[in-house]
């Protein structure tokens, strides 16, 4: 068996309404550098052989400039827009690396918004993929929680032991995933009501495919809220 090949995606193109920012915040600075930055020199530091970048439309030359040509990201072989939604932005990542020829065997998929993310992290789910084809990073979770109607009255409460919290990278089978987002597409052409916020779920609800979970990280956090950029400011602290 040869050596598979691994891409990434690299996801950018959200418009950060929860950070209350005028600039999305995967462009906000953390020590003198935009935090796609570190999300993308990650990957370019992982066994990833080719990187897509999915940029807002108007945030491509930006990319492309001020951070691909910039930091010399020598992996990122295309900037392209994404979509309205992250499944929007996943399916535009996926159709670039479809249409460069030779796809490589395994996709992963990442928050350009979780800039701590680490090479262990990254290898663990890599190696996971090997085996299970479907599998993503994440946590348990250190806090009860509790599912709960419009009212917010609870519902339910899951055994904490069992609920994870997770992250990216989500890395896939590439015909796997290509299968699932095309699938997942045409439903919307159809008139279906989407509502998907990561990639595992659409491995599990449209081919019904088990996805493994795997050890992550809690500093591997989502910059969405400013508290989140001042917890990363302390993170950046601590590793210097
Ligand atoms: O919105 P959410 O926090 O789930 O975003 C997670 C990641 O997906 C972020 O890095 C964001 O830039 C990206 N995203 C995207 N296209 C969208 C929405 C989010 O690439 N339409």
């Amino acid at each position: 068996m040869g050596k598979k090949k691994f891409a990434a995606i690299v996801l950018s193109a959200g418009r950060g309404k929860r950070m209350q920012a005028n600039v999305p915040k995967q462009y906000l600075m953390l020590a003198g550098k935009p935090v796609l930055y570190y999300s993308l020199d990650a990957f370019e530091k992982s066994r990833a052989e080719d990187i897509i970048l999915v940029s807002g439309k108007e945030e491509v030359d930006y990319c492309q400039n001020e951070i691909v040509n910039k930091y010399g990201f020598t992996k990122v072989r295309a900037v392209v827009p994404g979509g309205k939604e992250r499944y929007h932005s996943v399916f535009c990542g996926l159709l670039e690396l479809e249409k460069r020829g030779q796809p490589p065997d395994y996709v992963m998929i990442h928050d350009g918004a979780r800039p701590f993310v680490d090479q262990a992290t990254i290898e663990r789910c890599a190696k996971a993929s090997e085996q299970d084809q479907a599998c993503v990073a994440g946590m348990p979770v250190k806090d009860t929680i509790k599912i709960v109607d419009r009212e917010k009255f609870t519902i339910e409460t899951p055994l904490r032991s069992n609920v994870w919290q997770v992250q990216t990278p989500q890395v896939f089978a590439f015909p796997l995933i290509q299968k699932a987002y095309r699938e997942l597409l045409q439903r919307e052409e159809e008139g279906h009501i989407l509502s998907v916020t990561d990639d595992a779920m659409v491995v599990e609800q449209i081919l019904k495919t088990k996805v493994r979970l795997v050890e992550g990280s809690y500093k591997n956090i989502k910059i969405t809220t400013p508290e989140d950029l001042e917890m990363a400011q302390i993170f950046l602290k601590s590793d210097v």
